[in-house]
């Protein structure tokens, strides 16, 4: 047959999926072919435009090709590509503004990717606790590995027990990781009751974002810092979502519970890619590629200079800029006007969310566990965010995904997304 020129069919010959691969899964978007993004939109290879409220699961706070994100990337790549030994000056640089920024690192390790900051700390909890178990929450999400292979719980059938979201995990993995429900200390305290001696660490979403966003109760909170001092267990906060999005210092910041380690990643670097796990000295000096280390770390292109450049450039903007000001102030904006906007409609409807992040649940009541979520309406979650890209607005239309603002938006992207809402939600009813 004669080669396709659609780039759609070529996606479908060369990768598996197609244009719908892996986690960029969303059935029914079945030709959207990427070819640019610039501040708050991104344009498909047709030339169509979208303003993007999905931004890649959460990294461009900037918006999208911030230049001196984009500036600071290419002249590093002029400078210095990869040499794998010692550490870089930007290195060293972007070590230390994370230790001054996030109260509870201490040391930092660059990574890739935030799971593999999450993979990290949960491997050096147990290295040093020589224990086992894994403690983690319904709706949390910490990436692909074994280690948490007990991810977001996807259907009703899963809840109040196991988790598995992908087949081809080690069984050991899954009998190693209590699942528990989030905002229930007493449930935590319970679990400590009997399996303390066991349990290595807990990680936690502060507040979980993969299931759109429950917002934590600050006794929940306090629990796991209290049962961890209490039986010598590693608490994880992992901030890969939270960290930078909702401030400089992180939920540690908003909350004021320190953690033992965090991991982070997403909007560090804007949409480049770096993770972080940093925290306490005595843990993380456990970490070195040397033979008879306690615990090995390796991976070839952690700290590259061209993305740490990119990180380093963010976090400066980040600084001097207001745009924390300028997210919080639109995401109050959404919050407190799109229910007057789906109220006359008659549809059960709250917004919820904080700072640059908000979601709509087809609910009477603000969610507090991830249960409680699973009265939310999918057929209209995912059917109205099907309108909405329909009229050029990118709200991922896969339930329970929460939705982002940037530095980029405007309030004329608030008024346009607030009318587009009420068309899309009206049309779906
Ligand atoms: N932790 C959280 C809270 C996340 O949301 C994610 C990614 N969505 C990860 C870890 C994994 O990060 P990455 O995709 O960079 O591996």
């Amino acid at each position: 047959p004669a080669p396709s020129t659609s780039l759609p069919e070529r996606a479908r010959r060369v990768i598996p999926g197609g244009v719908n691969s892996g986690q960029r899964n969303v059935p029914g978007l079945t030709d959207l072919v990427i070819s640019r993004a610039q501040g708050a939109s991104f344009w498909d290879s047709d030339g169509r435009q979208y303003t993007d409220y999905h931004a890649a699961f959460g990294p461009p706070l900037l918006g999208h090709n911030d230049p001196d994100v984009a500036g600071a990337v290419a002249e590093a790549g002029r400078k210095l590509d990869l040499c794998g030994v010692g550490v870089t000056e930007g290195e060293i640089e972007l070590a230390e503004t994370l230790v001054e920024l996030i109260p509870s690192m201490e040391r930092v390790l660059l990574t890739s990717t935030g799971s593999e900051a999450t993979f990290h700390a949960l491997r050096v909890a147990r290295a040093v606790t020589g224990r086992r178990l894994v403690v983690k929450f319904q709706g949390c999400y910490h990436g692909w590995h074994d280690s948490v292979s007990l991810n977001v719980i996807s259907a009703p059938e899963r809840v109040g027990g196991k988790d598995p979201i992908s087949t081809g995990i080690l069984p050991e993995v899954l009998d190693a990781t209590l699942v528990l429900r989030f905002n229930d200390p007493d449930g935590v305290r319970a679990a400590f009751a009997e399996h303390g001696a066991d349990i290595a660490a807990v990680i936690v979403e502060p507040v979980p974002h993969n299931v759109g966003c429950l917002l934590p109760e600050q006794e929940f909170l306090q629990t796991l810092r209290d049962e961890c001092t209490a039986h010598g267990s590693v608490l994880v906060f992992d901030e890969v979502i939270t960290g930078i999005r909702h401030g400089l210092a992180g939920w540690q910041g908003v909350s004021g519970v320190v953690p033992d380690l965090t991991t982070m990643g997403k909007a560090i670097a804007n949409g480049y890619p770096v993770g972080a796990l940093g925290g306490r000295a005595d843990l993380m000096d456990q970490f070195s590629s040397r033979p008879g280390a306690p615990v090995f770390f390796a991976g070839t292109y952690n700290g590259h200079p061209a993305v740490v450049a990119a990180a380093l450039a963010t976090l400066r903007k980040l600084r001097a800029e207001p745009v924390h000001e300028h997210v919080f102030r639109l995401g109050e904006r959404v919050r407190a006007e799109l229910p007057g906007v789906l109220a006359p409609l008659g549809v059960p409807a709250v917004v919820t969310g904080y700072g640059s992040v908000f979601v709509t649940y087809f609910m009477d009541e603000l969610p507090r566990t991830y249960e409680d979520l699973l009265a939310n309406d999918t057929g209209m979650f995912v059917g109205y965010r099907r309108r909405m890209v329909d009229q050029g607005i990118f709200e991922l239309p896969l339930n329970l995904k929460r939705s982002h603002l940037s530095y980029a938006h405007t309030d004329a992207d608030v008024d346009r997304l607030l009318e587009a809402t009420e068309r899309a939600v009206r049309e779906q009813l």
